[in-house]
C-alpha cells in the first residue's frame, strides 16, 4: 500500500461527487459501470455523497435509482440536505424540512429571476433562461425524459441559462453579473447564476460540521467531478479526481499534489480511479 492509501486509511473518507458526466454518463445519465465499486465502497461504509448542480426534486428520485441514503447537495453547493441518521446531532444553523436538515447557501430562485430581467434588455438576445424554457426545449438541450425535465425545472435557489453567444460574448456577461453581485458558475450545459456558493463551499461546511459531531475521528475527502463547476470542490477535496469528459478537458486547477485524472470517461472513469484508492486489499491490510 502506498502513503496516500494509509493516509486515507487511517481515517473516515467522505466521497463528495458530481453526477452528470461523473457518476451519471454524459449522455445516458446511466451509472451501471460504477455500481459495482459503490456498492463496495457503501458496504465499507464509506459515504457516497452526490454534490451536483441538480435540484431536490431530482435528488429524491435519483438517490432511489443509484439506492444511495446518505447527505446530498444540490444546485452547485446552494443547499445540503441530511438525513437525520448521518449526524448524532442537529448540524448547525440546519432547519427541518421534508425530512431533512437542511443548510441553505444561497438566496432563492425569484431573487436571481429579477436580476436576470435586469440584463435581459442588453442580453436577452444570447441566452434562453431555464424558467423561459419549454419543456420540450428542455428535453432538447438535456436529453432528460418528460419526467426528469420536469423534476430539474423545480429549482429552488438559483437560474441555469442556456448560452447562445461566443465565449468572449461570455466572459462579458460573466462580469456584468458579478458586478449585480452573482456568482455564475459554467457547467457542463448551463451558466448557473445563483448566490456565493459553490460544491466546496458546501462540502467544507458538511466536513467541519461531520468533524465537530466526531471529533476522535480524523475526516478525509475524495471530490470526483468532470466540470468547471466542480473546481471548488476538487481544489478543497483531501484528494482530487478529474473524471475524463467526451465534451470538454478536464477542468484546470491551482493545486498540484494529489490529483488523480481517470482515462476513462463518467461512471466508468469514477470506479477507475477509485479501484485504485481504495483498493479492497486497503480493508484487508487495515483489519490485520
Ligand atoms: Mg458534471
Amino acid at each position: 500500500m502506498n502513503n496516500e492509501l494509509m493516509r486515507i486509511y487511517n481515517r473516515q473518507v467522505l466521497i463528495f461527487t458530481d453526477l452528470d458526466g461523473t457518476l451519471m454518463d454524459h449522455y445516458s445519465y446511466e451509472h451501471k459501470d460504477a455500481k459495482h465499486c459503490m456498492n463496495r465502497l457503501l458496504g465499507h461504509s464509506i459515504p457516497i455523497i452526490p454534490n451536483t448542480s441538480k435540484t431536490f426534486s431530482e435528488l429524491l428520485v435519483l438517490r432511489k435509482r443509484l439506492k444511495l441514503n446518505g447527505p446530498f447537495i444540490i444546485e452547485n453547493g446552494a443547499a445540503i440536505y441530511i438525513n437525520k441518521n448521518f449526524l448524532p446531532e442537529k448540524p448547525k444553523g440546519a432547519l427541518w424540512q421534508e425530512g431533512f436538515w437542511v443548510k441553505s447557501f444561497s438566496s432563492k430562485r425569484n431573487y436571481w429571476l429579477g436580476l436576470i430581467k435586469k440584463v435581459t434588455p442588453e442580453y436577452g438576445h444570447l441566452f434562453e433562461s431555464f424558467s423561459k424554457m419549454s419543456q420540450e426545449r428542455i428535453i432538447e438541450l438535456t436529453g432528460l425524459s418528460v419526467e426528469d425535465a420536469l423534476l430539474s425545472s423545480q429549482r429552488q435557489f438559483g437560474e441555469p441559462l442556456f448560452w447562445k453567444g461566443t465565449d468572449e460574448e461570455l466572459e462579458g456577461f460573466i462580469a456584468v453579473l458579478r458586478r449585480m453581485g452573482s456568482h455564475p458558475v459554467k457547467g457542463g450545459r448551463f451558466l448557473h447564476v445563483g448566490g456565493d456558493c459553490n460544491k466546496g463551499k458546501a462540502l467544507t461546511w458538511l466536513l467541519k460540521e461531520y468533524q465537530r459531531q466526531h471529533k476522535n475521528i480524523t475526516v478525509s475527502t475524495i471530490a470526483l467531478g468532470d466540470g468547471k463547476n466542480d473546481i471548488a470542490m476538487l481544489e478543497v477535496a483531501d484528494t482530487a479526481v478529474r473524471i475524463a469528459s467526451p465534451v470538454n478537458e478536464p477542468p484546470e486547477l491551482q493545486r498540484t499534489t494529489k490529483i488523480h485524472t481517470s482515462s476513462l470517461h463518467g461512471p466508468k472513469g469514477w470506479a477507475e480511479v477509485l479501484e485504485q484508492l481504495i483498493p479492497e486489499s486497503t480493508f484487508f491490510a487495515q483489519s490485520k
